[in-house]
């Protein structure tokens, strides 16, 4: 199986519109969005979802109040300082409550069950161009590295079932816990970065990561053409390090038309330079496999 993961030290880079290039560039492949937190990528690929399923991302103290006593033995017991007094009655906040269960086992008058937190779906559908699984974590939930996890275990699942050799990783911005549970395992990750001090700057970070999880990295400079100084410092330091730049995608205000008409950029403007750009950079990640 060839897991492609395309990667970048913070949103905004082109990460989700390279995705969705790739994504509808003819051979038919499985898409993963691990973006949990702000997956977008479905909105390109519109996939008819066959599948929805409730993801618990944790549990919640609920307090009965027809039975509790306000004794307060729970204020004392929560370390996450999720419940107080408040009127003389015992208030929990739900965000700050981490779902422990202490308070539900100490209390005398077994007045606080825990709820499950299911407010979070994942999806499994069927695209223009192949396969998608993608999820939403609900506002505030936590766990979106578990999430990412369920969403990789399903489309790998997935591609074996159909018999598709390529899977393509919408990864999350940044270095944290869902970008480690998105590269694990993967074949090579694409980084997208932009020519900016603080593009080069999270590039370093996050190949830094990828070097650690021992996933060969390639490098894509987007909009490259906007401050050619730091593509070609970009480029140098690459070139030091022997980190392969396979591609500079000009930057193209047809990103946006694209994306306004649910479209990938090599669907909508196929002969744009973008596009051709992205035409040679996929045939480049293809060859990377012989
Ligand atoms: S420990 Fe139980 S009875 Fe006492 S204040 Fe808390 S919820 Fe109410
Ligand atoms: S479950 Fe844990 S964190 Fe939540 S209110 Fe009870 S003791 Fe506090």
């Amino acid at each position: 199986m060839n897991e492609i993961i395309i990667l970048s030290g913070k949103g905004g880079t082109g990460k989700t519109s390279l995705s969705a290039a790739f994504a509808t560039l003819g051979k038919p492949v499985t898409v993963a969005d691990c973006d949990v937190d702000a997956a977008n990528l479905y909105l390109i690929l519109q996939p008819e979802n066959y599948f929805e399923k409730r993801f618990i991302t944790g549990y919640k103290a609920v307090i009965d109040y027809d039975t509790c006593s306000a004794c307060g033995l729970c204020i004392d017991y929560c370390r996450f300082e999720a419940i107080a007094y408040q009127n003389k009655k015992v208030i929990l906040s739900e965000i700050s409550c981490d779902g422990c269960k202490l308070c539900s086992r100490i209390c005398p008058c077994q007045s606080i069950r825990m709820v499950a937190s299911d407010k979070s779906r994942w999806y499994a559908g069927i695209y223009r161009n192949g396969f998608m699984v993608h999820a939403r974590l609900a506002p505030g939930e936590e766990n979106s590295g578990k999430l990412v996890n369920v969403v990789r275990e399903h489309a790998r699942k997935m591609a074996h079932e159909k018999g598709i050799e390529t899977i393509i990783i919408d990864g999350p911005p940044g270095i944290g816990c869902p970008v480690i549970s998105s590269v694990t395992g993967a074949s090579k990750a694409i980084i997208v970065t932009e020519p900016s001090n603080s593009g080069f700057h999270d590039l370093k970070r996050i190949l830094e990561l990828t070097s650690n999880f021992k996933v060969r990295s390639y490098v894509v400079i987007n909009k490259s053409d906007l401050n050619e100084d730091i593509t070609e410092q970009i480029t140098g330091w690459c070139a030091e390090m022997k980190i392969p730049v396979i591609g500079k995608i000009p930057f193209d205000k047809q990103f946006v038309g694209a994306m306004l008409q649910c479209k990938s950029i090599v669907e909508w403007a196929p002969g744009s330079e973008a596009s051709k750009e992205i035409m040679k950079i996929w045939n480049s990640v293809n060859d990377l496999n012989q």
